[in-house]
Order: structure tokens, then sequence, then C-alpha cells
């Protein structure tokens, strides 16, 4: 069994403020992760090969520095990885990233499922993995809470979707692209073994010509989407009003203004 993680890394989002510039943070600002939902994606591929044999790899869009990401994935226990790197790439679209990822798996070999996060916390389209399956002219089956069955020698997978009226369950051929979310199970924590290991890791990379792509299908020129601008949201203005006195007439007072203010 082959497993091919589509990992990005991110920004760390929980540690923006608000001084910073978005496109600039987007570009090259602040400590950089595993993209969070991702991380369900390797535990998935992980407990696969484990179940029925076989390993995860790392397929990793982005600059250089997204070693440090794919390391961590390597740490958890991926048995390979391939950055796919070329300043080409930059500004690259979710559709144009797609055609980067999708061109890489085609060199991929044979492989049996294509596992993704939900979204990625930065571009956060939800875009990418679907335009993938696209692409490569196999299923997509997304927000995946649970893999009920599946059968890699029929190759077929049973899945449960979470969907806006409930759950459904699914059946699909294999390969497919199977992008999941946090109900799938809890990331394992990478090893103290696995963190040396991974450390002392080469990644091989891949840029434009290895990819067998043209500079007019990747980056700015080959996307349909522009961020001319990315700003952070406005800073909330929060004030505070200490309510004195007895506690019971303080509740009232407080039931009053939240009343007043049509909070409750
Ligand atoms: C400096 C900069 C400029 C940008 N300019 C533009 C622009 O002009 N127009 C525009 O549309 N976008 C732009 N982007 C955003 C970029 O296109 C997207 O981040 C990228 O295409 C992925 O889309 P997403 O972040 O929405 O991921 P999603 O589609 O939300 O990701 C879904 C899943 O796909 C997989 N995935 C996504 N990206 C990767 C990756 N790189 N490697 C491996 N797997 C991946 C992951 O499994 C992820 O969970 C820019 C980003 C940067 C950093």
């Amino acid at each position: 069994m082959k497993a091919i993680v589509l990992m990005k890394q991110t920004p760390d989002t929980a540690q923006l403020s608000a001084s910073m510039d978005g496109l600039k943070l987007m570009a090259e600002g602040g400590p950089r992760i595993v993209n969070p939902w991702d991380e369900y994606a390797i535990e998935t591929g992980l407990t696969l090969a484990e179940d029925h044999g076989g390993e995860a790899v790392l397929l990793t869009m982005g600059k250089p520095e997204s070693t440090e990401a794919i390391k961590t994935g390597l740490a958890m226990g991926c048995k390979g990885a391939t950055l796919l790197t070329d300043d080409a790439f930059e500004n690259s679209d979710s559709l144009a990233t797609a055609r980067i990822l999708t061109a890489a798996i085609q060199q991929q070999g044979d492989y049996d499922i294509i596992l993704a996060g939900k979204s990625a916390i930065d571009g956060d389209t939800a875009q990418t993995a679907v335009q993938v399956a696209a692409l490569l002219g196999i299923p997509y089956l997304g927000y995946v809470a649970k893999i009920e069955a599946i059968d890699f020698d029929a190759k077929t997978i049973t899945v449960v979707r979470a969907i806006d009226s409930g759950r459904e369950t699914v059946t699909s051929s294999l390969p497919a692209v199977v992008s999941v979310l946090k109900e799938i199970g809890e990331p394992r924590y990478p090893s103290f073994m696995g963190i040396r290991k991974a450390a002392k890791a080469k990644i091989p990379e891949m840029g434009l010509a290895d990819l067998g792509l043209s500079a007019d299908e990747v980056g700015a020129a080959g996307s349909n989407v522009q961020w001319p601008e990315v700003t952070l949201p406005p800073a909330q203005e929060t004030q505070l009003e200490l309510i004195e006195g007895e506690p019971e007439e303080a509740a009232k007072v407080l039931v009053q203004k939240l009343l007043a203010e049509k909070v409750i």
C-alpha cells in the first residue's frame, strides 16, 4: 500500500500580530508549521500503512524552508518525502498548485490513495485537493470523518462524510483523493528517534523542469486568481466595564445591560 499525503507548510496563524503586512506574512513572515489539518492526513496515512502494510509518503509544494514541516511529517513516521520548489511557482493559485502536485504524483509510480487536509489555514480555499483529483481524473471524497472499509486489492473504499444535514456513507473506487477531518483520529506525536532520524534526512527536490511543466502553467502566469492585496482583519476594539455591588444586584445590572445590547 502506498499513500501519498499532500502536506503544506503554513504560517503559524496563532502567532499573528495585527502589525504584520498580510502578503509579506504569507510570503515569508513569522513561524511556520505543518498545516494543522494536514496532520490528520498524515495520521491517516500512517494508520493505513500500519493496518495494511506499505508506506505513507509526503508531497509538499513550497519554498525551500518547507523542509522543516516535512521533517515533522518524517518524524511522525512517513517513509519518504519530495519538496516541489522553484521560483517559478511563486504566486501560484490553487489550480496552479494542483497542476504542480499532479505532475509530481504522475512521477511517483503506483499509489493506492492520496490524502489531504480539509483546507490550508492560510489560503483556506479548500480547492487544491479537489483540483488534484480532477486533473488526475480520479474520485474526490471530501469532509471524511471515518474510513468505514477499505480494500486495496478490490480497489474500493467506504467512508463516512460529515455534511450539513448529518452523515453520509459513500463508497468509491481507488485510487481516490480523500480529504479528512479531525474526527478521523488524533495525530501522533513525533517520536524522539523519529525526530533524530528526520533531522538527518535528505529531502529530494523537484522544480519546473523536473516536472515537465512550462512556466505559463505555474505561478502568476498559470493562475486565474490573483491576490493583489492581503490584509489582516482590523483589530477589534474591546471595552471593559466592571459592575460593582452585591453579586445579586450586580447580576441584575448585568442582565439589564445584556438585554439592552440585545445579547440575550
Ligand atoms: C506569497 C503568496 C502569494 C500568493 N498569491 C496567490 C495569488 O495571487 N492567487 C491565489 O489564488 N493564491 C495565492 N496564494 C495562495 C496559494 O495559492 C495557496 O496557498 C495555494 O494554492 C494552496 O491553496 P490553499 O492555501 O487555499 O490550500 P487549500 O486548497 O485550502 O488546501 C487543501 C489541501 O490541499 C493540500 N495542499 C494545499 N496546498 C499545498 C501545497 N502547497 N503543498 C502540498 N499540499 C497542499 C493540503 O492537503 C491542504 O490541506 C499565495 C500564497 C502565497 C504564500
